[in-house]
């Protein structure tokens, strides 16, 4: 559909692209940006660029920082003997949210998926194994409810069994099928407080 202009269709084009975003709503997007003043297009185009160029992993736990080491991993009040295994930063974020918990994180960026060819080499399961020292005490396991998150809670206790670390994972509380970002705080909370052994 080329009735409006190149450049237009070049922004729809990109802006579909991203994660739940349809042609009709990449297009409204676009003529709501064409409609801001130009400063203001600068700065959003900028500020992408900028944080494409500046977020790195987290050397320690893989998270998004803008530092070598997150704030999270450099805090010194952070209990170190804990690491608790996530899928995405945005469960980090989550899980800070309910205030309920001390230690450190560790984010695989994804999760085993034998079907869509997502191996161990694939996410950060080698940084895991290399942070697993005597100085850790639990393991905690909060991946999705799902398969994914299922294949690779097993995947990791066996990894892990011959260090003899207890690996711990969060309680049944967050509802099968859904991602854990999207639990409410006190439901996660929860889902914290009540892991077991896997
Ligand atoms: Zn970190």
């Amino acid at each position: 559909m080329q009735f409006t202009s190149e450049s237009i269709e070049h922004v729809v084009e990109l802006l579909s692209t991203l994660p739940t975003i349809g042609k009709k709503t990449a297009r409204r997007l676009a003529f709501h940006l064409l409609r801001q003043p130009q400063e203001f297009v600068d700065q959003f185009a900028s500020a992408m660029v900028q944080m494409r160029t500046g977020v790195r992993e987290c050397s320690v736990c893989c998270t998004f920082t803008d530092r070598e080491v997150c704030a999270i991993c450099s805090h010194e009040k952070r209990d170190r003997s804990v690491i608790c295994v996530v899928e995405q930063p945005s469960d980090v974020m989550a899980i800070e949210k309910t205030n309920d918990y001390r230690g450190l994180y560790h984010v695989l960026h994804g999760a085993l998926s034998p079907l869509d060819g997502i191996g161990p080499d694939d996410i950060r399961l080698h940084e895991l194994l290399s942070r697993l020292n005597m100085q850790v005490h639990e393991l905690i396991l909060a991946l999705n409810p799902n398969v994914e998150g299922e294949v690779t809670t097993q995947y990791i206790a066996k990894m892990v069994s011959p260090l003899a670390i207890p690996v711990t994972r969060i309680a049944r509380g967050v509802p099968m099928g859904s991602d854990l970002e999207f639990a409410d705080d006190a439901t996660l909370a929860r889902a914290l407080e009540g892991r077991t052994p896997v």
